[in-house]
């Protein structure tokens, strides 16, 4: 951040200081180093001394922080009507006016936290018609506080004029908004339905001709969101207005300077745990969305309930290590002020925000620089079965949300990764020389897939043939199958064909009425100038919960018949290893990122074991290959289009910087 510290040092202003500021520096959050912290502070925390507070963000390294400013609870004394300073700020207090002082000559830059989507009583009684109105008729109350809607005029205009003050007073460096919209849920997981107000009623009717449902259905999904983006459009337009310095930043991705995620733990999920949480955020983030910054927090707590209760230490690193590995700030989000009940969140996170302090360099412009890429739908299993095979096959890989790539010379794939639904638009991708992959039951509409049968399910097997073109398979003949397939016609030779469900039991009848058919369980085609692989089911499902070899063999094996100029990266390192492959175009350089997750084990994290002698061959020239844990040069050599290089030692991290 580059502050004008003899204005500092000379006491002058804050607004001496921001016009250096604003002329300096531009869209600071792509152009510094970031190391983001988050206070959520609870309306009885008003009274934390501003200057111990800042004192300890600033200890800890951080240079960015995000810290409660307005919506339900003000910390600053706003004047601006149906908005209330928070009751337990103590007299004269202006925590975030004292924030702003103490941060800006210790250089660390703060971001304003807003929550629009609840106020007080009061307003309710006074404009009832701002505010979320359920199907029985009654507003949504939790803790007191009453649900605004999006639509409403406290969201679309009342907000703005809170906005307005504040950052007309303060010289923040960005805002945050929480819960941007109307919530499915409340805190407590109980649904809300969809907000019947007179607001929503005159747009829904407005575009669609009907009344709101009861019940949330795609159209009303697709409303609310359309609201919120154009809410979101509004306040970035007044926030640029009136700081152009500043970041907007919030969960969604339209008319925002960075992409908010998390990585957070709920005791009522769904097992398995996720383990790649935060590569899968940034990655994704920063592939959809190249300009943004994409700012994932690794949030404290094992879930609501337990605020103040901090989840393993190991994962807390393990989350960091994957932020900076795929090219985001390393951020990290607590209930409360620094001095924590429960250390243990803070502690881990220390070493990594000083690590990321003494190397900052290696965190600016990182750039993906992985030649291919996985279509994101959702978080599907199968969209995650990829995820993992890929990661723990060192297969370097961009994750998009969007098709924009297609058309953006700039971004060039060798292989193109499709898990479920195939997008019309591929097709033009496949006929100018793309290579894809496409796995699940909804066939490609293309004349080379040639359907034979309606879409059925089974469990049995793939039979396999051809191990010239599946060499991962030599050890088995067979691949269990459960799911549904889509029958295409014979290929020939056959590489996989299927055996339906036969007799299971008892032993003595094993499969007795067994089949074996020409149902192809993948097809390898040319179209046009591309080429095409088409699973005709969903293997990334079944790996995603089984992890069977036989599937992983599989998809490497196609993926590596795919390829059109080999593996960007081959390593016999253990799988849980992950590589990512960044390049920094200002330096001129590139880094390959090793983040150990063998610490994972099933819920548990604990800290990796130490893995050796990491023999890595890196495609194109490069001489020189740097260590920056072990401080060490590694010997380069030459193997044809790759350089070889080996890391002895590998704890939780390392980033070997190539030039
Ligand atoms: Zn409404």
């Amino acid at each position: 951040m580059r502050l004008c510290v003899a204005c500092a040092v000379l006491g002058l202003g804050v607004s001496s200081v921001v016009s250096i500021d604003a002329q300096a520096v531009g869209r600071w959050w792509l152009d510094e180093p970031v190391r983001f912290i988050q206070t959520n502070l609870s309306e009885t925390d008003s009274r934390v001394d501003p200057k111990a507070l800042v004192a300890a963000v600033a200890d800890f390294q951080a240079n960015t922080f995000l810290i409660n400013m307005g919506g339900i609870v003000a910390q600053y004394p706003t004047r601006v009507p149906f908005h209330y300073p928070s009751t337990f700020l103590p007299p004269g207090r202006d925590l975030v006016g004292e924030v702003l002082r103490e941060a800006r000559p210790r250089r660390i830059r703060v971001i304003g936290r807003f929550d629009l989507s609840k106020t007080q009583k009061p307003v309710f009684d006074e404009h009832p018609e701002w505010f979320f109105k359920r199907t029985s008729g009654e507003p949504a109350i939790y803790n007191g506080l009453y649900s605004t809607c999006i639509n409403g005029n406290y969201y679309r205009q009342h907000a703005m004029a809170i906005l307005t003050e504040a950052l007309e007073r303060y010289e923040v460096d960005g805002l945050f908004f929480n819960m941007f919209g109307n919530p499915a849920s409340d805190y407590s997981g109980r649904p809300l339905g969809p907000c019947q107000c007179d607001a929503c009623q005159v747009r829904y009717r407005a575009r669609y001709g009907r009344a709101v449902p009861t019940a949330a259905d795609a159209d009303y999904r697709a409303f609310m969101a359309d609201s919120s983006r154009e809410v979101a459009a509004s306040i970035a337009e007044l926030i640029h207005r009136k700081r152009p310095n500043a970041a907007f930043l919030t969960y969604i991705k339209d008319y925002t300077d960075g992409i908010m995620s998390e990585s957070n733990t709920a005791v009522g999920r769904a097992l398995p745990l996720w383990p790649y949480s935060a590569s899968d955020n940034v990655n994704r983030a920063l592939g959809s969305e190249p300009g943004k910054v994409a700012v994932n927090l690794s949030m404290s707590f094992v879930d609501f309930p337990w605020r103040y209760a901090h989840v393993p230490p190991a994962e807390t690193q393990l989350r960091l290590y994957q932020n900076m590995a795929h090219g985001g700030p390393p951020a990290f989000a607590m209930v409360g002020p620094m001095n924590q009940e429960d250390r243990q969140g803070l502690l881990a996170a220390k070493p990594v925000f000083q690590w990321h302090a003494e190397h900052e360099d290696l965190y600016v412009g990182q750039k993906n620089a992985a030649r291919v890429l996985l279509l994101a739908s959702g978080d599907t299993a199968s969209y995650r079965g990829f995820f993992r095979l890929l990661t723990e096959q060192h297969v370097p890989f961009v994750v998009s949300e969007n098709l924009r790539w297609i058309d953006d010379a700039s971004r060039l794939f060798d292989l193109v990764i499709v898990p479920g639904r195939p997008a019309r638009e591929l097709e033009r991708y496949l006929r100018n020389g793309g290579r894809l992959l496409i796995a699940g039951t909804t066939p490609p509409d293309l004349p080379v897939v040639r359907v034979a049968g309606p879409r059925t399910g089974t469990q049995g097997y793939w039979r396999v043939h051809d191990r010239a073109q599946l060499p991962s398979l030599k050890d088995t003949n067979l691949i269990f199958f459960d799911g549904e397939y889509v029958e295409l016609e014979a290929v020939k030779p056959p590489l996989l064909t299927l055996i339906p469900t036969a007799m299971f039991g008892p032993p003595e009848k094993v499969w007795g009425d067994k089949v074996e058919t020409t149902i192809p369980g993948v097809l390898f085609a040319n179209y046009e100038k591309g080429r095409l692989a088409y699973f005709p089911w969903d293997i990334g499902d079944l790996y995603y919960r089984h992890s069977s070899p036989a599937h992983a063999g599989l998809m490497a094996d196609v993926i590596d018949g795919l390829l059109p100029r080999g593996r960007q990266l081959k390593t016999k390192t253990h799988p849980l290893v992950e590589l990512t492959v960044m390049e920094q175009p200002a330096h001129r350089r590139t880094l390959v990122h090793l983040v150990n997750a063998t610490g994972h084990s099933d819920t548990a994290y604990f800290a990796p074991v130490e893995v050796r002698d990491i023999e890595i061959e890196l495609a194109g020239g490069f001489n020189r290959a740097r260590a920056v844990s072990l401080n060490m040069a590694l010997t380069v050599t030459n193997r044809g289009n790759y350089r070889a290089f080996t890391l002895p030692s590998l704890k939780a991290y390392e980033v070997v910087v190539v030039e």
